[in-house]
């Protein structure tokens, strides 16, 4: 039985996760969670679950209405709060499905206190890529991506030897507006840019695919997780998201992973790994799929994208400020405070203004990221 502390559990990945644990309750059990603001959520998923023994909430006084309403259970709150559910003595396993830069600590803890590691946080690997990996490394504790991307990179990795990857190629749906040309990006809508056009996932990442910042975090995460230089992991556009992502070995054998657009199989993958277990959801039939496409990213068109592998390529704090930056900027177009091509705009207005650090800490990476943060906040002014 594997016990699971999980993190960001009313988000998509969360709830997904919740559905998979539900499928083999014999083999999974969630131990404790954490929900944001969405309390809602929270009553819903402590139906659903066996007891469990801890929550966290965002707000502190979400936590004392939830305590005084179910005594069995220790409500906590807030960045501590995310910290205890991580580390959680009962739970083995973290699954990490927090939004954004915030799920960095909880990971560092969690490697710590030596849980094994399910990531769909990206921004644990973009903001603190060789601190986190190297810390893995320390603690014998092995992380596992539930991003669908690098999940299928690790299922094709099985059976293989790393030293015969010749390269990886990680494919790109190309976003909502992959229809257009950068110059009809000007008057693009949020609810335009929230409408992906195979995904269904939260408002933050649904934005980051139509900019692509998205794929450059991608593709920073693949270099930390499975250790290729950047010359060798290409990105490549597949409107139909069946290809989920391939290795092509020294042989030139292309080994590939292909499924219908749903995370429960990566998440379920990174819990049962390195067994593979039935689920129920759909199947790929290729028989109504006909074809498939692929189309070569013009950088141009993506240049946060272009971004990403320069901030990859240079290493230092340039992610993390890049990744600041983008937090902010995706938030303020999610709020009608900028255009869509702002972000870009900001994001590489920034990156080029910041100050260079080669060698980091964790404490630069944090500082950089609010650094970023703020640096958007600056050019607004
Ligand atoms: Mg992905």
């Amino acid at each position: 039985m594997k016990k699971i502390n999980l993190l960001g559990a009313s988000g998509s990945i969360g709830m997904q996760t919740v559905d998979v644990c539900l499928q083999h309750p014999d083999l999974f059990q969630i131990v404790s969670f954490s929900v944001g603001r969405n309390i809602e959520q929270c009553h819903k998923i402590l139906s659903m679950l066996p007891p469990v023994k801890l929550v966290c909430t965002a707000l502190k006084e979400d936590a004392l209405k939830l305590q005084a309403q179910y005594p069995d259970i220790h409500f906590t709150y807030g960045d501590e709060g995310l910290n205890e559910v991580a580390t959680w003595h009962e739970g083995d396993t973290l699954v990490n499905a927090l939004v954004g830069f915030v799920g960095l600590m909880p990971t560092m803890e969690a490697i710590k206190a030596k849980k094994e590691i399910a990531l769909a946080n990206k921004e644990t690997l973009v903001v603190a890529g060789e601190i986190v990996t190297k810390a893995c490394k320390e603690n014998h504790v092995r992380l596992v991506p539930i991003d669908s991307e690098h999940s299928a990179i690790f299922q094709a990795l099985q059976g293989n030897d790393h030293a015969d990857i010749e390269r990886l190629i990680i494919t790109a749906s190309g976003g909502s507006f992959r229809h257009l040309k950068h110059d009809e990006l000007a008057n693009v809508t949020l609810d335009e840019a929230l409408n992906h056009p195979n995904w269904k996932m939260g408002a933050k990442i649904t934005i980051d695919s139509a900019t692509m910042m998205n794929k450059g975090f991608e593709v920073i995460e693949a270099h930390w997780l499975f250790d290729i230089d950047y010359d060798h992991i290409d990105v490549l556009l597949h409107p139909e998201s069946v290809i989920h992502s391939m290795i092509e070995y020294q042989d030139h054998a292309i080994m590939a992973q292909l499924g219908t657009p749903d995370m429960r199989l990566p998440i379920q993958y990174a819990l049962s790994y390195p067994k593979r277990l039935p689920l129920n959801d759909e199947r790929l039939d290729f028989i109504r799929l006909k074809q498939l496409n692929f189309k070569e990213v013009d950088m141009e068109r993506y240049p946060l994208l272009a971004l990403a592998y320069k901030a990859g390529k240079m290493k230092g704090n340039l992610a993390a400020v890049m990744n600041g930056a983008n937090d902010m900027a995706n938030q303020l177009f999610r709020e009608g405070k900028i255009s869509f091509l702002q972000i870009e705009e900001l994001v590489i207005d920034v990156c080029n203004a910041c100050e260079f650090k080669k060698d980091i800490t964790l404490e630069d990476c944090i500082e950089a990221n609010a650094w970023g943060k703020q640096a958007v906040l600056e050019r607004l002014r």
